[in-house]
């Protein structure tokens, strides 16, 4: 990229344009997986829609690839390219509410953090991902599972409107009322479609949970894990759970349950039930505001290799669950886990016309999450995350969650996380908006 090029560039923008030679260049094409060391010609931090119709063009013209990034936590490390142009939406955070609409507009790069102490000000909320750090944008177009799940149903469901930057530069707008296509294409099918630089959300009032973690190791965590999978398969919605597992120095298995209870009763059944199995190490599980319940979950930036994969699932039998146990030694190392999310409750509300995730009739999302830090073990690491998906796969329902693929995925997979009929709509959709496929940094559909 010549100087005179980047000058163009600094001048058509507001925002600021982060170039290699820039002292904070390495901080800014940072992804959350380390694997993924991009280096882009320029970034472009930008401060509305103006800016992002800017880099479209600067990118068209200098015939370069284009990356997005929102929260930077997509596991695929899709907020970076190598030599092409990042349109970095990370000076964008603003979250504006209106209580008493009960909405509130989120601008494109804003964090979970940034959403939920905005909203919580207000007494409200909206379903969102359980790490602070990641991004509205991104968690939202690509479905949403979080500690609300089971009550409020995924976070794409309460997106109710959104203003985007098509590739050609163009502003449009999606709600009911407006390009409602559009709308139904932004709920679950990712940042296919333009730059989100606003988005729109129904809230609910909430306030406090009863939530934490229970952490179960020693010889209990296969009836710990029973447990987990029975609550969930009967709760009712005032119950979302998820589950991780882990091991510990030793090589021993660990159980981390997270149940976040928003119903009335002091001491509901369920959470007595878990608390109950044996081997419990810790039980931080108590009342506490929902932010925090939101902070229950943390991660590393950036520090680690990651590599995940794995299968919406009909049904957690015990025969799987004993799979998944042995699966966690199989590697001889610490792999990173495995995360068991419960899709109960309210996420079966929504139908193919709200939206197009097709995972909804699923009962559990299981994902392994092979995380490490040495390169000369990636090859190991890939396999152990590919061979546990491989081993629960007979009983996958739909492909694969996006929010979680890697860039490796096949098309087929991405297809069949929303059905044949539902991905050719979306290719519609894909060559009405960006029918060069300009943003194909993504888990892509392709266009007609
Ligand atoms: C630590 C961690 C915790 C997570 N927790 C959850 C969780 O609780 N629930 C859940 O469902 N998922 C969760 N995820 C997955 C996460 O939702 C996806 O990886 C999502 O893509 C991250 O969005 P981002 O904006 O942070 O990422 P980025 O890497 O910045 O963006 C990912 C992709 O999203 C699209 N995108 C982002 N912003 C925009 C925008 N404004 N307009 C258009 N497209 C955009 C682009 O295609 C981009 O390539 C988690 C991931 C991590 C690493």
């Amino acid at each position: 990229m010549t100087a005179a090029a980047l000058d163009d560039l600094r001048r058509s923008v507001v925002g600021r344009v982060i170039a290699p030679d820039d002292g904070d260049y390495d901080a800014a094409r940072r992804s959350y997986n380390a694997a993924v060391d991009g280096r882009p010609a320029a970034i472009v931090r930008c401060t509305g829609t103006s800016d992002v119709a800017a880099a479209f063009e600067f990118a068209r013209r200098n015939e370069l690839e284009v990356a997005v990034r929102g929260g930077g936590h997509n596991p695929a490390g899709h907020c970076v390219c190598d030599g092409g142009v990042v349109i970095d939406l990370s000076a964008m955070r603003a979250v504006e509410v209106d209580g008493d609409g009960r909405v509130a507009r989120s601008a494109g790069g804003a964090t979970w953090l940034d959403f939920d102490s905005a909203t919580q000000a207000f007494g409200l909320v909206t379903p969102g991902g359980v790490v602070g750090s990641t991004g509205v944008a991104g968690l939202t177009l690509g479905g949403g599972i979080g500690h609300l799940t089971a009550q409020l149903g995924l976070t794409c469901d309460s997106l109710v409107g959104a203003e985007l930057v098509t590739p050609d530069g163009a502003v449009v707008h999606a709600s009911a009322d407006e390009n409602s296509e559009l709308l139904w294409a932004l709920r679950g099918g990712g940042g296919n479609f333009g730059v989100a630089t606003q988005l729109e959300f129904r809230l609910y009032p909430l306030d406090r949970v009863v939530g934490g973690l229970l952490t179960f190791g020693r010889d209990g965590v296969r009836d710990a894990f029973h447990r987990f999978r029975d609550v969930a398969a009967s709760s009712l919605r005032e119950l979302s759970v998820q589950a991780g597992l882990s091991v510990d120095e030793s090589l021993a298995p660990v159980l981390t349950v997270a149940p976040c209870y928003t119903g009335r009763t002091a001491d509901p059944e369920e959470l007595r039930t878990l608390r109950s199995a044996g081997g419990l190490v810790d039980d931080a599980v108590r009342p506490h505001t929902f932010l925090e319940q939101q902070r229950v979950f943390d991660s590393p930036y950036g520090e680690n290799r990651q590599y995940w994969k794995g299968h919406f699932v009909r049904e957690l039998p015990d025969e799987l669950i004993d799979i998944l146990l042995a699966r966690l030694v199989a590697l001889g190392r610490p792999p990173g886990g495995m995360l068991i999310e419960s899709l109960h409750g309210a996420s079966k509300d929504g139908d193919g016309a709200d939206g197009v995730v097709g995972f909804r009739h699923a009962a559990f999302n299981i994902s392994a999450m092979a995380t490490w830090q040495d390169p000369a073990l990636d090859e190991q690491y890939v396999a152990w995350a590919r061979g546990t998906a491989a081993a629960i796969e007979p009983w996958s329902l739909v492909g694969g969650y996006v929010n979680y693929m890697q860039a490796d995925e096949p098309i087929d997979r991405v297809r069949a996380a929303f059905g044949a009929d539902a991905f050719e709509r979306l290719r519609a959709l894909k060559s009405r908006y960006d029918p060069e496929n300009v943003l194909r940094r993504n888990q892509n559909i392709p266009p007609l």
